[in-house]
């Protein structure tokens, strides 16, 4: 790999493939595979990792949003592409771009009809979202005739795929939890099959779903953070290989006289002397400032370097007291070995969070 020069994010597509191919490999012949690549891929770049695992047979996309659709449409991704959350002041376009809409209410629902009714479309691809427990989005239990009567009463719409997400598939102290909503799935989608003169799709796991649950695998699964190298466990990890990693440089060291203050508020105040090095990163570019004062680490020559003081927009400043190295050297934030769920850790927050909080100002290297 290139010597970073600069801050930048580098994205191995070849861990992306092994993280494809391991995934794929936990499922039986004929079960789609839905890739997760909302918000910029999870922080990677949303148009290169679909335009990827398109090459590679991924069946289905999903976004969070509708312009997250627009630009993979734009970057030349042909396969289905289902918006998770859209909204309805978005719902012309959506059709425009040929994107798929997941409703989860009635209110959303006759929207939808409304418009694709508007644009003179028929049996266009819907899919409905139900809620067996996560309570986040989906049709209850209660909604369900109505929206299928709604449904059947239109040509304008035709139901794809029915959906529900699992609250904790990660966590097999909820297993029970999470058995009953695969069970109230199969119930809801079978009344609603019932009512259909043909056969949508059904599909329920995320990534640790796909681990945990192969019995609600269904048609499809959709898998986000599995591709990007991270599971939700320390033997989910094992296998999966972080396909990202944040790179950056010294651009100064500083020798620092006792008693000296180092950074912005004099947060950090120095008890001995010490070596300091400045890296041209900060809160602007997703180290956020729960990072500072010691919490958060970079890895140096193989060494870790915490954060000194408070994150500032572009900069840290690190203490590498006992660190060889030099000005210009590299950096590394996270990455294969030093992971980002490492570096999560010292805040108690998760891999999803630090990885998608990579701003666009980081330029993004892919290795093939
Ligand atoms: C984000 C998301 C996923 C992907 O979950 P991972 O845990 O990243 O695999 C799947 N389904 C829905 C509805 C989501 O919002």
């Amino acid at each position: 790999m290139p010597k970073a020069q600069e801050t930048v994010l580098e994205i191995d597509l070849k861990a992306l493939k092994h993280n494809f191919e391991y995934l794929k490999s936990k499922l039986q012949n004929g079960t789609k595979f839905l890739a997760v690549v909302k918000a910029f891929g999870y922080g990677s770049d949303s148009c290169e990792i679909a335009n990827y695992l398109q090459e590679l047979g991924a069946d289905y996309f999903a976004v969070a949003y509708t312009n997250e659709g627009v630009a993979l449409r734009k970057a030349g991704i042909t396969k289905p592409i289902l918006v998770l959350h859209p909204q309805a002041v978005n719902f012309k376009t959506l059709i425009t771009y040929a994107l798929e809409p997941s409703l989860y209410n009635t209110k959303v629902l006759k929207e939808f009809i409304e418009i694709a009714l508007a644009e003179k479309q028929s049996d266009y691809p819907i899919h409905i979202k139900i809620n067996t427990g996560l309570n986040r989005l989906g049709f209850c239990k209660n909604d369900i005739d109505h929206a299928v009567t709604e449904i059947r009463n239109t040509t304008a719409v035709k139901i794809t795929s029915i959906f529900s997400h699992l609250a904790a598939s990660e966590d097999l102290n909820e297993k029970a939890f999470s058995l009953n909503q695969i069970e109230s799935f199969n119930t809801i989608s079978k009344k609603i099959i019932e009512k259909l003169t043909y056969q949508p799709m059904l599909h329920m796991c995320n990534t640790s779903g796909i681990l945990n649950y192969p019995e609600a695998h269904f048609n499809m699964v959709r898998a986000g953070i599995g591709l990007y190298g991270f599971g939700n466990s320390h033997e989910e990890n094992k296998n999966l290989i972080p396909i990202a990693t944040l790179k950056t440089i010294i651009s100064q060291i500083h020798h620092i006289e006792k008693d000296a203050s180092v950074g912005y508020n004099r947060a950090f105040k120095a008890n001995s002397t010490l070596k300091t090095a400045t890296l041209p990163i900060g809160h602007a570019d997703g180290i956020g400032r729960q990072y500072g004062n010691g919490k958060g680490f970079v890895t140096i020559k193989g060494q870790q370097a915490p954060i000194l003081g408070n994150v500032c927009m572009d900069m840290i400043m690190v203490n590498i007291t006992d660190i060889d190295c030099k000005e210009g050297d590299e950096v590394i934030v996270f990455g294969q070995n030093n992971t980002a769920e490492q570096l999560a850790e010292t805040t108690n927050t998760i891999s999803y969070e630090i990885i998608t909080s990579v701003s666009q100002r980081v330029k993004r290297i892919f290795i093939k």
